[in-house]
Order: C-alpha cells, then sequence, then structure tokens
C-alpha cells in the first residue's frame, strides 16, 4: 500500500533546508507536495499510510512533516496524537481538502497537544504558499500556552492539588431543556474554582493545568463526588414533595469526562460504585467526552466507549462541530447524543455559515438517530430556530447560567410556575376548553379503545384546577378535580407515562378513581401539545385491572396522540365551514390520508371501501334533486355504520362514500362488503316507493410495505369496483 519517494534520500546531507516527510493517500499529491519541498531545498519523502510514515520518520527524523487531516486507515489527528508523544517531535503542517473551519479546528487541538504548527494548508494550493509555509519558520503560538491568565502569578499545580484536597473546588449545574415544549431534562455539572487571590480561575484553565499535572483525576473524582451526591437529593422523595412536583426525579445527570480518563477502568468502577450506593441508575447519567478525544483513535475509542455503555452510562459527544468525525466514523461509535458546540449556536441567529453548520449538525443527529443538545442559547431567535429545526433539546443563558446547587429547587419551582401561566394562556387562547363535543375527537377515542382493547378511552384537557374531557369512551364523568387527574401528573413529561398497576403507585394509590368501587387498575397517557409545544392534556386509555402495554401498542397510542394534535391543529385554521362535516369531500379526503400514513407508519393494513351511486344524475333529473340528496345521505349512514369503531367513514367524491377500515384483513373486507350490500337491500325493501338505490362496490386492501399513497388504495379499489347486487 505505501509507496515512498525517497530518491532523494541518499543525498540528504546536501538539503540545507532540513528533512520533511509528507503523509497523504492520494500518491498523486504525495508526489507533488514532495517535489515542491524538494524544490525548495529539502530532503523530502512520501508515505501514504501512518504505519509508512512512522517507518520513514524512525528511519531518519524530520524537521517538518505534512499530515493529511483525512485519511483512510486513521485520521490525521491521531497521527498527530502519536507524533507529540515523541522525544522531539517535527514541526507540522496540515493539510487537507476539508474547508478552513475543520482545518482551523485541527490546528487548535493539535497545537494543545504541544506540537509546534507551522500552518495550514488548504487544498487546492498553489506551488508558492507550500513554499511559504516550508520556509516561514515560523512556528505558530501553541493554543493550551494563550490560556494561562498571567505566566508568573497563575496558579499552579501545588494550588490545585490543596484546593481539590481542600475542597475549594465547587460544582454548579447548568439545566438544560427540551426545545419545542421546555420541559426540564437534567443538569450538567461544571467545576468552579474560587480562589483567595486569583479570584474565580477558569475551568478551561484548570482542568488543562490539571490534566497535564497529573491531577485530572483527583480533580474528576472530587467534582463527580460532589455532582452524585446533590443529584441524589435532588431526586428523593422529599425534594419531590418540597416542590409539588415528580419532574425532577426524572432528570438525568451529564459530566464532563477528560480523554485522559478514558481508558481509566478502575476511575468508572469507582463513579458506578458511587452511583450505586447513592441509589442512582447509571442511565441517568450522562458522560460528555469531547469530540476530538473520541474520534482521535477511533478503534481505541470504540472499546473504551463500549466498555462505559456497558456499564449503562449514557454517552454524549461534547462540543460536537470542532472536530474531524465523519458520518461513518460516528455511526461506529456507541453514543447516545451529540452535544453541539456553543460556538455555532451563539451566533446563528446572524451568521449564516453557523446557521448553516447548526442546521446540517441537527440534521446529521436526525439521520444517525440521536439526540441533539445545543449548548450556548443566549437569545430567542436561536431558541426559536432550533425549534424549527427540531432539535431536541438545549442549554444556554436564555434557561439559565450554571447555578450553586442551593439556588436550584427555587429556579424549578418559580420557572415551572411561570410555564403554567403560558400554558394556561395558550390554552385559554386555543378555545379547546369547554368546547362542543365532536365526532372527529370521538372517532379517534373510539379507535384507541378498541385497537388498545381498553375499555376507558379519553382525551382529557388539563384546566387550572379541573381535568375536562373533550371526548370520552366508557366513562360516565365529563371533568374531575385536577388534583385527582393522572393526565395532570403524565403532562408533566413530554411523552407517555404508564402506569401498569395504579394501587403500587406513590401517588396514585390514593386518587379517588382507584378508591372507588369500581377501581382504575391501569393508566397510560400521551402527552397532547398545541402548535406551539404547550402540552394542554393527553390521550389516554385505562382498565379495571392491571396491565402493561406491549411495545407496538405505546406506539399506537403515540400515533394516535399524534392524530389528535393534528385536528387540534386543523381547528384553528377551519371557520366557516365545520371540519367534522363528513358531507365535504375536502374534509374527508384529508383525514383519510392522514389515517393512511398512520397505518402506513405503525404497519398496519388499511383497508378501503367504496361505494358509488348508479346514475344519480338520472335520478336527480326524474325525481328532483332532494330526493338525491336522501339517497346519498342514506348511503353515507350505511357505510358508516359498516365500519369498526373508530374507522373513517365519508365522501370521497359528490357522490362517491368511503369507508377506511384500520387494521383490516382480508376477511373483514369481504365482510363489511357484504354487510354494506345486504344494508343496501335492505333500504330498497324498506323504502319501495323512493327510488331505487343501486350502487357499484369496490375495495382493496394495503398491505405493509405496498403502495405508499392513499390514491394507490382508491385506484385499486376502483379496479375491483362491481354492482353491489352481484356480489349476493
Ligand atoms: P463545556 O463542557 O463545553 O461546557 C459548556 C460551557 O459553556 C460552560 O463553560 C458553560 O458555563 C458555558 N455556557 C453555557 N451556556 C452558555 C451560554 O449561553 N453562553 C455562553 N457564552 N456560554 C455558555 P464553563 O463552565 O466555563 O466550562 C468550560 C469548560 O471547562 C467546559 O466546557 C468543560 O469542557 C470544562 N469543564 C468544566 N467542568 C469540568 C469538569 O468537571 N471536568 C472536566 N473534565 N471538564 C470540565
Ligand atoms: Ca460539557
Ligand atoms: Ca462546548
Amino acid at each position: 500500500m505505501s509507496g515512498m519517494t525517497d530518491n532523494h534520500s541518499h543525498r540528504a546531507a546536501e538539503h540545507r533546508s532540513g528533512a520533511v516527510v509528507v503523509l497523504d493517500d492520494e500518491p498523486l499529491v504525495g508526489q507533488t507536495i514532495a517535489r515542491i519541498a524538494a524544490a525548495a531545498g529539502f530532503d523530502a519523502r512520501h508515505a501514504e499510510t501512518s504505519a509508512a510514515f512512522f517507518a520513514l520518520l524512525d528511519e531518519r527524523p524530520a524537521d517538518i512533516v505534512i499530515i493529511d487531516l483525512v485519511l483512510p486507515d486513521s485520521d490525521g489527528v491521531a497521527v498527530m496524537e502519536r507524533l507529540a508523544e515523541r522525544p522531539a517531535p517535527p514541526k507540522v503542517i496540515i493539510s487537507s481538502g476539508v474547508g478552513s473551519r475543520v482545518l482551523d479546528a485541527a490546528r487548535r487541538v493539535v497545537s494543545a497537544r504541544g506540537l509546534p504548527i507551522l500552518g495550514v494548508l488548504p487544498k487546492p494550493f498553489t506551488q508558492a504558499t507550500l513554499r511559504e509555509l516550508l520556509l516561514s519558520r515560523q512556528v505558530l503560538p501553541p493554543e493550551a500556552l494563550k490560556k494561562v491568565p498571567d505566566a508568573t502569578s497563575a496558579p499552579d499545580r501545588m494550588d490545585l492539588a490543596a484546593a481539590i484536597e481542600r475542597g475549594d473546588i465547587q460544582v454548579v449545574y447548568q439545566p438544560r431543556v427540551a426545545c419545542r415544549t421546555g420541559t426540564l431534562e437534567g443538569f450538567e455539572a461544571l467545576a468552579r474554582w474560587r480562589h483567595p487571590e486569583h479570584g474565580d480561575i477558569k475551568p478551561d484553565f484548570f482542568v488543562a493545568l490539571a490534566e497535564q499535572e497529573g491531577l485530572i483525576e483527583a480533580l474528576s473524582r472530587a467534582v463527580i463526588s460532589q455532582a452524585i451526591d446533590w443529584f441524589a437529593m435532588l431526586r428523593s422523595a422529599e425534594t419531590a414533595a418540597r416542590v409539588g412536583r415528580d419532574t425532577l426525579r426524572r432528570c438525568s445527570l451529564s459530566v464532563n469526562i477528560s480523554a485522559l480518563l478514558l481508558e481509566n477502568n478502575e476511575f468508572f468502577d469507582w463513579m458506578l460504585a458511587r452511583c450505586r450506593a447513592q441509589g442512582i441508575d447509571a442511565q441517568q447519567l450522562v458522560l460528555e467526552v469531547t469530540e476530538s478525544s473520541a474520534m482521535a483513535d477511533i478503534h481505541g475509542s470504540l472499546s473504551v466507549l463500549t466498555r462505559l455503555r456497558v456499564r449503562g452510562f449514557r454517552l454524549s459527544i461534547d462540543d460536537f462541530g470542532t472536530g474531524f468525525s465523519t458520518m461513518m466514523q460516528l455511526v461506529r461509535l456507541p453514543f447516545s447524543e451529540i452535544k453541539l458546540d456553543k460556538s455555532f449556536v451563539l451566533h446563528s441567529d446572524s451568521s449564516e455559515e453557523s446557521a448553516t453548520v447548526v442546521r446540517s449538525i441537527v440534521e446529521l443527529g436526525h439521520n444517525l438517530k440521536l439526540n441533539v443538545v445545543a449548548e450556548g442559547v443566549e437569545s430567542p431567535a436561536v431558541h426559536q430556530y432550533l425549534r424549527e429545526l427540531g432539535c431536541h433539546a438545549m442549554q444556554g443563558y436564555l434557561i439559565s447560567r450554571p447555578m450553586a446547587p442551593e439556588a436550584i429547587e427555587r429556579w424549578f419551582v418559580e420557572r415551572e410556575h411561570q410555564r403554567e401561566v403560558q400554558r394556561l394562556e395558550a390554552l385559554y387562547n386555543s378555545g379547546l376548553l369547554d368546547s362542543r363535543y365532536e365526532a372527529r375527537f370521538d372517532r379517534i377515542t373510539r379507535l384507541t379503545a378498541r385497537l388498545l382493547e381498553a375499555p376507558v378511552s379519553l382525551i382529557s384537557v388539563i384546566d387550572g384546577l379541573r381535568q375536562w374531557f373533550k371526548s370520552r369512551q366508557g366513562m360516565a364523568l365529563t371533568q374531575t378535580p385536577r388534583s385527582q387527574a393522572f393526565c395532570s401528573v403524565a403532562i408533566e413529561d413530554d411523552g407517555l407515562l404508564e402506569v401498569p398497576d395504579t394501587l403500587q403507585h406513590p401517588l396514585f394509590s390514593t386518587y379517588a378513581a382507584v378508591r372507588g368501587d369500581r377501581p382504575i387498575r391501569f393508566y397510560a397517557g400521551h402527552v397532547i401539545m398545541l402548535a406551539g409545544g404547550e402540552k394542554v392534556g393527553t390521550l389516554c386509555v385505562a382498565d379495571y385491572q392491571p396491565r402493561t402495554l406491549s411495545t407496538r401498542e405505546r406506539q399506537w397510542l403515540e400515533a394516535l396522540a399524534g392524530l389528535v394534535e393534528d385536528e387540534l391543529q386543523r381547528a384553528a385554521v377551519a371557520t366557516e365551514r365545520a371540519p367534522d362535516d363528513p358531507r365535504h369531500p375536502s374534509g374527508f379526503r384529508a383525514r383519510a390520508t392522514q389515517l393512511f400514513d398512520f397505518c402506513r407508519r405503525l404497519e398496519m393494513p388499511c383497508g378501503l371501501l367504496v361505494a358509488r351511486i348508479r346514475d344519480i344524475g338520472g335520478i336527480n333529473h326524474v325525481h328532483g334533486r332532494a330526493k338525491g340528496d336522501r339517497l346519498l345521505d342514506a348511503l353515507q349512514h350505511m357505510v358508516t355504520e359498516t365500519g369498526l369503531s373508530g374507522d373513517l367513514a365519508g365522501r370521497m367524491r359528490g357522490r362517491e362514500m368511503a369507508l377506511l377500515i384500520v387494521n383490516a384483513d382480508e376477511a373483514a373486507m369481504r365482510r363489511s362488503r357484504a354487510l354494506l350490500s345486504a344494508a343496501i337491500d335492505r333500504y330498497n325493501r324498506q323504502y319501495p316507493d323512493e327510488p331505487r338505490l343501486s350502487c357499484v362496490l369496490g375495495d382493496a386492501i394495503m398491505v405493509p410495505g405496498r403502495a405508499d399513497i392513499l390514491e394507490d388504495l382508491v385506484a385499486l379499489a376502483h379496479q375491483q369496483a362491481t354492482p353491489h347486487d352481484a356480489t349476493t
């Protein structure tokens, strides 16, 4: 694999300028660079793989190396980190076609590792640029040194060791919240050092100092043990009782892990033991590892990170965007989330370039099914942008600065109060509360009850002091006090709340519905939001015996809640015409498309039955329009009756009725068709003096994976249409 041109090597002594080694996987590029260097008076050799490159260096040291960032077998950063470990490392020129931002980030990282950097060489380059770089000899100022505030008076190893010993390193916590709803998700622990003489010292500085001076493990243990103790307290039942909410108990704790600790198994065993001792599940902990450290040695990282995952910790890629990951590398690493670096987030409302980086990283996260957390959100405009992109969570001064532990409870309570005020305002503006009952919502609760085989299914809306039901199946009450509402607790979170046995639940076991003659023993509710992310209530099911939902049933409930949200949005649009009036084909089409997509997404077969009156024009002409309309209404009624609970019936075109049957099989379709023919015959017998109803019926079933749009199903049903009396 490795090709070398060392035709200059035997003449090394003649080269006054020194020795250059080029590492580039493109033979042509490597050769070209080597030639230009040779022309400038250097002894130039080149290699195509990192192994060959190090072999060349071992053979004869170099003064300057030129390294391509993107290599097939490892990456340039890993190579440079290996270089940094050598006793007298050569000066480095980083070359690549990856774009100036990445090159610049690479320069910073490598420089921080202590390698002298001559400069970066963006490809394509001119001969002159390369010559200039080679001959300049001007090493860029090392990144790490720039951080030392004042070289003479800066705190040193002794100060830091003493501070750790004395417990002067304190931990502050910065909350992170969901972008869409604002729901609190967790906290990041950040170290603080209040120095009696030097004042507040920046963690960037003392963490780097600890890393350099072999104190990083001691520092991390000090920080993490404080954080775990605090976190255990935050999650205690006493705290929950004091703040009156359960949310804090579901939070996560993120801690920053230095790259130097990654291979330290004992450290993570210690962490795990600390968690266990405090009754904390490892899954509540998120370890933040910087992108550059995770990617530096992709093969090593894979095994180290996998071991951490096996212990149960969640992993986050910190400072994402400043490193050099390529998608393919990321996919292989067991991360649970990406933490988008604040350098992009901060200015994404004003800088086109930052906005683009933010957008592509959020998209990358979606594609890889990784949550993206944006850090450094300071303005409402940036928040809005992140919401539009569908970024999962955020952290930043807009929500809160990092806080001392004593401040957190109060911050939480005040914020929750504000959010509730906003929620109620949005709810009142929506006009949903105490609105009339509507068939379109009842259809969804009926479908929910049917699919989940639950005796009770409700759309609940949570007002300030009560819960009101917009739609209800199997429940006589129209409202309850909020303090007795499962759904009021469900909306504290953003997804699904499932209570397999209410009698075993610390809070719900005291509720009236659980204490009565016919106790509710099972509850599952999924949050329903308005377009702005305000949680107004839930779609829920209940049962009189304990049970659990299957994974599929959970997906169904979530998707059904989505249907409710779609209807809520539709109500905001529909004005003059009742949106649930099935006589309007446009309304039916839109809903049918939605329900069809619902089935397709959930891989649930979906059947369509169509019925068209033959010669309605003739009937209108002979008997008058009123008779024609009566006939259409009668047919519509029959089609609706044919469906199962929760199926969708309506008018597809002027004289064509349709029934969309959820979760149907061939037998169900045959049965529906026969039922409808029988109903039509019965009608004709019952009203011999009315114009005779003669229909064409067609049906089709959409098996998951076949045909992707409703129109295909309609066409199939039309193909199979026959006169209704021909089938019997
Ligand atoms: P990081 O992990 O990227 O942490 C985020 C930094 O962004 C924090 O700086 C935080 O205070 C700051 N920040 C959060 N929101 C905003 C915002 O809206 N605007 C702006 N301008 N900044 C915001 P901090 O606390 O100074 O920490 C700096 C870095 O020091 C951290 O960066 C982390 O890499 C490191 N660090 C802090 N504590 C620890 C620790 O206990 N262990 C390790 N290994 N590193 C730590
Ligand atoms: Ca972090
Ligand atoms: Ca960062």
